[in-house]
């Protein structure tokens, strides 16, 4: 037996009940209790203005995507479109799939919007960044909102390096808007088996300039801002200061503790990466979150008793994993999803191939980050490392 438009409509107002814009406006006041408003319009009516709040599940997704984005079936769901028609539809939809509670707005967003009740427009992204994330956009842990925030994140990276290099890369691909490098370095010929930003005709220019060309080629959405200067007590708080999120990539300890110290008087996460010949290790450190650099090595090692890249080799590839691993957990942050990778490190051995993970926790004792600090301002790292003095050793490079 074919059915008409009539009937369908006739059956799903049976199951569905409607309610004003002014109903809705009561719902979503009365907190305490979990209301989701979910826009069944197609993306781009909802792209022009929407609920503030509101889910954004065409018509077309919304078996698909619905169980995720509202997993709670007991949830009072508010259903509206244009004019209140495919939400209907759509409410009968979700009463078969088992949502208790699903009501549909009467007269949809025009009939909210000509009450003159609040409404807002999300970024607008132009055609080329429609396409650009088209794939960001098709998950609902990033979507339109969390491309916006990618493109408003500012992150500053430590080394233009091995692991400065995949970081950059993409986090750039990714759409993350301002970029900030520093690193004093030029590209060397012998850079180039790892630092991927660069290439054979750029040898000789500083690294900060031909990332920039790099990244910018990528994607033209990004503003690289390069910092030709070594990070040093004098500069730090005023490189980090503009920026969310700091990335570690140097290859060296006056340097990480540096970083470490800078970041934990700042309050900026600083996502930490290192590398030694086929080992490298990744973790997060988030001021008042769980514990810094230090807390896991209070002192750093004797001069010499960890050689650095230029001295022991690394396998190319390796800073590839690593940085990759930094850009997943800044991208992460960003986007305020998942499981940071907060007091846990991956560890990483490419020889035999075995990834672990070690629990880490804060030290109560830490000088800089515990109950009773001993260091409140940054100090001479290359003093503190033991790098300063009788021998002549050669200052660390700046970046892995
Ligand atoms: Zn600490």
């Amino acid at each position: 037996m074919s059915r008409s438009f009539k009937d369908i409509m006739d059956d799903a107002r049976r199951l569905v009940p409607e309610v004003t814009a002014d109903q809705v406006k009561d719902r979503l006041k009365g907190n305490g209790h979990d209301v989701v408003l979910v826009d069944v319009r197609e993306k781009e009516e909802y792209r022009e203005g929407h609920l503030p709040g509101a889910l954004s599940l065409p018509r077309g997704f919304l078996e698909m995507r619905v169980e995720e984005a509202v997993p709670n079936r007991d949830a009072e769901v508010i259903a509206y479109c244009a004019s209140g028609t495919r939400s209907l539809i759509a409410g009968k939809i979700l009463k078969d799939m088992g949502y208790r509670n699903v009501v549909s707005m009467l007269g949809g967003f025009s009939a909210w919007k000509g009450a003159g009740n609040e409404w807002v427009q999300d970024r607008q992204f132009t055609p080329a960044q429609l396409q650009r994330y088209s794939r960001h956009f098709l998950l609902p842990e990033v979507g339109e909102a969390g491309q916006a925030r990618l493109l408003d994140a500012k992150v500053l990276l430590i080394g233009a390096g091995g692991l400065g290099s995949p970081t950059a890369y993409y986090l750039a691909a990714a759409g993350v808007g301002t970029i900030g490098i520093v690193d004093d370095d030029v590209v060397d010929r012998s850079n180039l088996q790892r630092q991927i930003l660069h290439t054979e005709e750029r040898v000789g220019m500083p690294k900060v300039e031909s990332a920039r060309l790099t990244l910018e080629a990528l994607n033209p959405d990004v503003k690289v801002i390069g910092y030709r200067e070594r990070v040093s007590s004098e500069n730090i708080m005023r490189l980090i200061k503009d920026y969310d999120i700091v990335v570690d990539g140097c290859d060296n300890f006056p340097t990480r503790y540096l970083v470490n110290d800078a970041c934990v008087f700042a309050g900026k996460p600083n996502v930490h990466g290192s590398i030694f010949q086929f080992e490298g290790q990744a973790t997060v450190f988030y001021p008042g979150r769980g514990p810094c650099y230090r807390c896991l090595f209070p002192e750093p090692p004797p001069p010499g008793a960890a050689p650095s890249c230029a001295e022991a080799g690394v396998l190319g590839v390796l800073p590839g994993l690593v940085g990759c691993v930094q850009a997943v957990e800044t991208i992460k942050l960003i986007l305020d999803k998942g499981t940071p990778l907060i007091g846990r490190l991956l560890h990483f051995d490419t020889l035999s191939m075995e990834v672990k993970q070690l629990r880490l926790r804060r030290d109560a004792d830490c000088p800089v980050c515990g109950d009773r600090p001993t260091v409140t301002e940054l100090i001479d790292y290359e003093e503190f490392c033991g790098l300063r003095g009788g021998h002549a050793e050669e200052a660390p490079a700046a970046s892995a």
